[in-house]
């Protein structure tokens, strides 16, 4: 272990009171925005059989079992039941949330993942402490490999594979109406080896509204038309770049997740965002491993990751988007054209494969790969309503398991 870490596991250990007692720490795993990530060894691991669970089910959120007092630790909450039926893990991640973070955001990721407890695919929550300010949450540790080691060597059977992982955990998220936000491959732990990952990381999850969809405006198509022909920037004119001191209102929305995997709503600003914004960024993920390129899309901002989007998709299909969505799509960029491309295009560029490439012969997709670009395309659908659901996604011939 490189001396500062140790250093800071060091430190942690001797701050948050009792952690010692039940958990050694092994390891650093995972520095984020949000959270700092250990690998621990469960001290207590064989002792999970006995009645002291139960005791503390009956005192979940309010009064801490009194062996925890004795410990110094308060649990925050209930056993999973899960997991007193099965062994425990004898390694666990450590999840030490920045106490920076807002109590209710750190309640709300905690939250969700007792929703979701007992789906194979999300990783369950096996408890949380907190100590002071800080909250730590125990989730069984998952060996997984970086995504940057197999990406590039993954044929269209590893995809489907991988993507079957996904989609299923994406489903029974979907199921409970709970958007991931944060869809990308750090949050996805997938072992190749093993053929199957876990979906981690709520920090940024949230309900969806429980009548949400998204932008299906109740004004006519043409009345929208109208509005939005008549408004400010529409009077204004295209300018260069874009207005500095713009003096429309301001649209609010949720915008949380990781820069090159928002969906275009998001980039909108579309109030009424469902779970189809997970379907988005695991489009990204397709892209980029069929693309090999990593990450694919590497904007500085929101107007910067609208620029790469249209230039695939061209300023036809992002005007008719951005009418969805009540606002107006307006570009003088020379290299956003009026058609875009195909994402086949952009696959066979990215890899070389096309006739400006090595020996000036186009090397065409095989069907395999042409049946991933159509899964790609469901995926990668401007209109919400119209993009493929994870439930959808599973019948997909891309990802059937019957078909290949
Ligand atoms: P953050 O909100 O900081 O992104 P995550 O929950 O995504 O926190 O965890 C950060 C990293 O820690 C992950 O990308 C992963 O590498 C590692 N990690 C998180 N949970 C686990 C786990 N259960 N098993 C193994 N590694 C994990
Ligand atoms: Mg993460």
């Amino acid at each position: 272990v490189d001396p500062k870490v140790q250093e800071d596991m060091n430190q942690f250990q001797e701050t948050f009171k009792g952690i010692k007692d039940r958990f050694r720490l092994i390891n650093r795993i995972g520095e984020g925005t949000f959270s700092t990530v250990y690998k621990a060894e469960d001290l207590l691991y064989e002792h999970y059989d006995n009645d002291w669970d139960i005791e503390e089910k009956e005192n979940k959120w309010t009064s801490p079992p009194l062996k925890k007092r004795r410990m110094g630790m308060q649990a925050l909450m209930d056993m999973n039941e899960y997991g007193m039926q099965r062994r425990r893990p004898k390694y666990v991640a450590i999840k030490k949330i920045y106490v920076t973070s807002s109590p209710s955001r750190i309640l709300n990721e905690l939250d969700l993942l007792n929703d979701l407890r007992g789906y194979d695919s999300v990783c369950p929550l096996i408890t949380a402490f907190r100590h002071t300010d800080q909250v730590v949450a125990v989730l069984p540790y998952f060996k997984h490999t970086d995504f940057r080691e197999y990406f590039r060597n993954m044929i269209v059977d590893d995809m489907r594979i991988y993507f079957r992982s996904l989609f299923r955990a994406l489903a029974a998220v979907h199921s409970k109406g709970i958007i991931h936000r944060d869809i990308k491959p750090t949050n996805f732990l997938y072992e190749p080896d093993k053929k199957r990952g876990v979906l981690v990381d709520f920090g940024l999850a949230e309900r969806q509204g429980l009548d949400a969809k998204p932008c299906i405006c109740t004004e006519s198509a043409d009345h929208r038309r109208r509005r939005v022909a008549n408004s400010v920037t529409a009077n204004m004119g295209p300018s260069n770049g874009y207005p500095k001191n713009d003096s429309r209102p301001s649209r609010r929305a949720n915008r949380a997740g990781t820069r090159g995997f928002r969906a275009p709503e998001v980039l909108l600003k579309c109030t009424d965002q469902t779970t189809k914004i997970d379907i988005w960024s695991a489009g990204v993920i397709l892209l980029t491993i069929l693309s090999k390129r990593f990450p694919f899309f590497n904007s500085a901002d929101d107007v910067e990751a609208m620029i790469e989007i249209a230039t695939i998709f061209g300023i036809k299909r992002m005007k008719a988007t951005g009418y969805l969505h009540g606002v107006m799509f307006e570009t003088n960029i020379p290299t956003i054209g009026n058609a875009g491309f195909t994402l086949e295009k952009i696959i066979l560029w990215s890899t070389c494969r096309n006739d400006s490439g090595k020996d000036g012969k186009e090397v065409p997709l095989t069907d395999e790969e042409k049946s991933a670009v159509r899964f790609l395309e469901r995926c990668f659908e401007l209109d919400p309503n119209k993009r493929i659901s994870a439930e959808e996604a599973l019948e997909h011939e891309f990802l059937r398991e019957d078909v290949y």
